[in-house]
């Protein structure tokens, strides 16, 4: 039951599928969900949250949205998409200065026609307060979309996912013992967290932090903990019933943004496998983090793993 209108943006169910060649020596069974396949504008996670999203701004009476991130950010590249199929004028505010050359998510952000404001050094939504107040002021209509589309709202996309992967696993007759995934902005992790609760999925989540933070930082938990404590309720469990769920911290050293040489690796060897794209920013991180757990024995023998790509292709013609 979802408890909020949405607006259909996207495929659904995205493809799940057994990943048989590049874990093939290593004890596990290896599956992929494919929410780089979701659509708009060649997919990605967003598009589940901007369902919920769009649909409050729509019922608003908005006609502009406005929205933040860095220049390539995947986020905004969906939300732009999503606004020119719903007919809706688009704002990015994105980090940085104009690059000579736009490429990549910011290429196709403009050819979406969005309108792009660069930042500087702001890449999280810092100035978009302003930008709303000479928008309204100019007779728009306007409605905020934060970082990342990370607000109990753009979350409960992630809860209906994990109906959706209970009701694919359920057909194959089988269950995930570990879900791995990127964790950035902490919608798509909140929302899991409170998906698996409340369909008792049995998979433990394995969130691979992203962007770097100091040894004693705690910023994105903490946000993924306020997340949770709002999005329970919208679907009617108590954030105590949630179990915690751990980032893991031990992959973000390189910075954002910042593909490791082992993670180019890696993700040679996937494209070359598999014939599957991961992402220089989230993906290949994340599934480096995956295959660092299999390959050092840390998950138990025969365990059913699950790799949950969450898109970002576009960003590969930035590097
Ligand atoms: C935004 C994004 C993520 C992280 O999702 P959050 O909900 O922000 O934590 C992961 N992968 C890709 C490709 C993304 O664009």
């Amino acid at each position: 039951m979802p408890p909020l209108q949405k607006v259909n943006l996207g495929f659904f169910p995205t493809p799940l599928h057994p990943l048989k060649r590049i874990g093939k020596n290593l004890p596990y069974e290896l599956w992929i969900k494919r929410d780089d396949q979701t659509g708009l504008a060649t997919g990605g996670n967003k598009c589940r949250k901007l369902e919920y999203l769009l649909a409050e701004a729509l019922a608003q009476g908005a006609d502009t949205v406005l929205t933040a991130g860095a220049q390539q950010s995947n986020h905004c590249r969906q939300t732009a998409a999503a606004c020119a199929a719903l007919g809706l004028e688009c704002h990015l505010m994105l980090g940085g200065v104009p690059p000579a050359v736009e490429t990549g998510n910011l290429k196709l952000s403009r050819l979406l026609g969005a309108h792009i404001h660069f930042t500087g050094q702001n890449r999280k939504g810092e100035a978009l307060p302003a930008l709303y107040r000479r928008l309204q002021d100019a007779g728009k209509r306007c409605y905020v979309i934060p970082y990342g589309g990370s607000n109990a709202l753009g979350a409960c996309g992630f809860v209906e996912a994990m109906a959706e992967l209970k009701e694919q696993t359920a057909q194959l007759a089988l269950s995930f013992d570990y879900i791995f995934f990127a964790s950035s902005s902490g919608g798509t992790q909140a929302g899991m967290m409170v998906g698996s609760a409340l369909y008792r999925l049995p998979a433990r989540l394995m969130p691979v932090r992203i962007d770097k933070e100091p040894v004693e930082g705690a910023a994105l938990q903490k946000k993924v903990n306020d997340l949770v404590a709002a999005l329970a309720p919208l679907w009617g469990i108590q954030a105590d019933n949630i179990p915690p769920c751990p980032l893991l911290t031990d992959y973000d050293a390189a910075g954002y943004a910042v593909l490791t040489p082992q993670e180019q690796r890696l993700m040679e060897e996937v494209a070359r496998t598999e014939g599957i794209l991961l992402d220089p920013v989230y993906t290949a991180r994340a599934f480096y983090a995956m295959y660092d757990h299999m390959k050092k024995k840390q998950l138990p023998e025969g365990s059913r793993v699950l790799f949950w790509h969450t898109g970002g292709i576009p960003a590969l013609w930035a590097y």
